[in-house]
């Protein structure tokens, strides 16, 4: 059966339809639903993106899911953003956008401005106020206790922790660090055992909090018996 298009009067033995539609007119009404101007948080300090309730490392796809929630609290929720391209100087950025209209896929681009807020992330407040959650005291040959510095800070930071701040004291470090689980998972990944204490540090609705200390030392022979690189 021919059907016509309400709008332009096309029919369906020439043109795919999407409904009562002709597809190019179902575009049409789409692309106005899309606003020209998207919202997107960043962080002021680390520049990550803010998708859900978590921030990411800001990619066009990390972006694109931060724009799929701007665009289903606008009240679209049947669509699903790509990004093709930003360009930063002028604040543009071309989307490819993805709609499920009664089970048939429509897809088409526009360009719309991305619009920077800005907000503190929760990891950049915490390093900002001198956070941590655990003290690692590291403790004989120097080049272990830097070499471990360095690779902890890499290990932290696969985990959205980090290391607060490093003290240097005459016989060794101490790293504070922001997460107490991800520090004992790095000791655990590379087969170290620190001696580990617990110092209380407050309450937290109304449960106590331990806040760990961890020390480890490496001597001259504990080095050569360590070849676990
Ligand atoms: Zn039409
Ligand atoms: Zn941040």
């Amino acid at each position: 059966m021919t059907i016509y298009c309400p709008t332009c009067n096309n029919s369906s033995d020439r043109v795919m339809f999407i409904g009562e539609f002709c597809e190019e007119c179902t575009i049409k009404k789409l692309r106005k639903l899309i606003p020209e101007v998207v919202e997107v948080y960043f962080c002021r300090i680390c520049g990550r993106v803010r998708a859900g309730q978590e921030y990411y490392e800001a990619s066009n796809k990390a972006i694109a899911a931060a724009i799929d929630d701007y665009l289903h609290d606008y009240g679209l929720k049947n669509v699903r953003t790509g990004v093709e391209s930003i360009n930063d100087s002028t604040g543009m950025a071309v989307l490819r956008l993805h709609f499920n209209i009664e089970g048939a896929k429509v897809a088409f681009e526009k360009e719309v401005r991305l619009k920077r807020l800005h907000r503190t992330c929760d990891r950049c407040l915490k390093e900002r106020s001198g956070y941590f959650e655990a003290t690692v005291q590291l403790r004989g040959d120097p080049d272990k206790i830097e070499k471990t510095l360095e690779r902890m800070s890499k290990f932290l930071a696969r985990y959205n922790a980090f290391v607060t701040k490093v003290d240097r004291t005459e016989n060794g470090i101490d790293i504070y660090t922001s997460d107490k689980k991800a520090t004992s998972q790095f000791f655990a990944s590379r087969k170290l055992k620190p001696k580990v204490s617990y110092v209380l540090s407050g309450l937290k609705r109304n449960r106590r909090v331990y806040k760990h200390v961890y020390l480890l030392r490496f001597d001259i022979r504990e080095k050569e018996e360590r070849t676990a690189e």
